[in-house]
């Protein structure tokens, strides 16, 4: 008799619902919101519990069946594109909260929890989870935020996902399950595998549970927008704003060419221009004095105040910047990086972004979390236009190099998945040998979301 295989033994395993060979299903999971080219993989399964996820990654050890575990698909970098012949194990119907301690600031929640779903149960309690996305809150899963350590408005002040992950529930490319970390806050025992985990992209194990650190609700914020001549003069102010110490919550930078898609996109009617939006979190004296302490460093760097058209908030502007991007050119695709590099070199960084992308004639943006030193530059390009495709990643590839050639890093905030794994070595050189040693020291039949980050 012919062993079964592992679209039968799943098959056999959940119910109808829960388990799909539908085309249509297949095609949704096939992509993440990535230009890469989606793969179809075999199934998609949707597990309620931990215990279902161990058990599907031991039928697929017992079959060397590759598994990409998927929460949204918000993904920007092809992390979340499964193998041919690969299970997708989608835990986006995992979403229940497993504990709350409120007097701690703590909760356990699965991963498949969407992150303002998250930050709505918590605001009863004063509480919330900062790292927010600012264009995916509203769709991304917090189990996807830890596995590419996501970040974003509010990563200045309170940093990104990996800073509030106390303890997880995992299952290992074996299907052991297993517990790392703790409730405690401050702790120096042993190696820490939360970290290891968190940015992982779903390479060493599934997370089927995780306890998140939360913050309390500022007692107020202040919101203010600055235009300024150029790109260059904007990226100044934000290096002087974190030179001097100003408590800023969130700072997010917009190229002029941005500021044009969102008009185009949204009818906003906003002055083409660069601009800042910042805001500050705390008590109301101390937001007086920090909001004038960072105008009077945008007025020296050449900014004024911007006035937003009645009714029109930053960071709703600031939600719409990647679709703006998207439909800035009909039927181009884009083509981005998420460098991130010392603060100091983020006016040196923009520069070299507008003018490599000038004179190599490519559409380029700059906007992001820049008080990070995080800066997105995205390229649009024709697909079917192999010059101006190839002159594009040609700009990428320089911006990306040049980011690590000023200290930094291949990516900031999305991780490598497959879209950047060519530099991937140019960052990191020998020290991928160590990693594809730990990578077998928790998936030893190399099936979890393999041909990621690194070969
Ligand atoms: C419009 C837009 C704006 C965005 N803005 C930001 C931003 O400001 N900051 C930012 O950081 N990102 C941003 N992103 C990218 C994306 O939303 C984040 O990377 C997000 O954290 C991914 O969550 P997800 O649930 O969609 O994960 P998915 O795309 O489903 O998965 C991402 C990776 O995590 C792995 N994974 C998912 N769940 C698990 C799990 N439970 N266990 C193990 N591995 C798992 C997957 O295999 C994959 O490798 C944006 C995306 C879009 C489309």
């Amino acid at each position: 008799m012919m062993a079964a295989s592992i679209v039968e033994k799943l098959a056999g395993l959940f119910p109808p619902d829960r388990f799909s060979t539908h085309p249509d299903l297949l095609a949704v999971a096939s992509k993440d919101e990535s230009s890469l080219v989606g793969v179809t993989p075999l199934a998609v399964v949707w597990p309620l519990s931990t215990a279902e996820v161990a058990q599907v990654v031991r039928e697929c050890v017992s079959t060397r069946t590759p598994i990409t575990t998927r929460g949204a698909g918000s993904a920007l970098e092809g992390s979340t594109i499964p193998l041919v012949n690969g299970i997708v194990l989608d835990v986006s119907r995992m979403t229940r909260v497993l504990n709350y301690w409120p007097e701690d600031l703590q909760i356990e929640i699965e991963p498949g929890i969407i992150y303002d779903h998250l930050n709505n149960h918590l605001k009863r309690e004063g509480l919330f989870f900062p790292p927010s996305p600012g264009g995916s809150g509203d769709i991304a899963t917090v189990g996807g935020m830890v596995s590419t350590n996501a970040s974003g408005i509010y990563s200045v002040k309170y940093g990104g996902t990996r800073e509030y992950v106390l303890s997880m529930e995992i299952v290992t490319g074996t299907g052991e399950i297993m517990r790392i970390g703790n409730r405690a806050i401050k702790r120096s025992s042993g190696y820490n595998l939360i970290d290891l985990i968190s940015g992982s992209e779903g390479t060493l194990a599934v997370i089927t549970a995780i306890t998140l650190k939360l913050a309390g609700i500022p007692e107020d914020r202040r919101q203010s927008a600055y235009k300024f001549p150029t790109e260059s003069d904007a990226a100044r102010a934000v290096s002087e704003m974190r030179r001097y110490g100003l408590d800023i919550a969130a700072i997010e930078f917009l190229d002029r060419r941005l500021v044009q898609a969102l008009n185009q996109l949204k009818g906003y009617g906003l002055e083409e221009v660069p601009c800042l939006f910042l805001e500050f979190h705390g008590p109301r004296p101390m937001l007086d004095s920090s909001n004038e302490s960072a105008e009077s460093i945008c007025v020296e760097s050449g900014g004024q105040p911007l006035i937003l058209p009645e009714g029109q908030r930053p960071w709703e502007i600031r939600h719409w910047a990647t679709d703006a991007i998207k439909h800035y050119k009909p039927g181009y695709s884009i083509i981005r990086n998420d460098v991130a590099f010392p603060i100091s070199k983020l006016p040196e960084m923009v520069e070299f972004c507008h003018a490599q992308g000038d004179a190599a004639g490519v559409v380029i943006f700059t906007f992001g979390h820049v008080g990070l030193g995080l800066l997105h530059a995205l390229m649009v390009a024709d697909r079917k236009n192999p010059q101006e495709w190839q002159r594009a990643h040609e700009v990428n590839s320089m911006i990306i190099r040049k980011a690590i050639e000023l200290g930094g890093t291949v990516s900031g905030e999305h991780g490598i998945g497959l879209g950047h794994k060519d530099l991937f070595g140019l960052e990191h050189g020998v020290s991928i040998a160590l990693m594809r040693g730990i990578k077998k020291q928790f998936d030893p039949y190399l099936i979890l979301n393999p041909g990621k980050i690194f070969d």
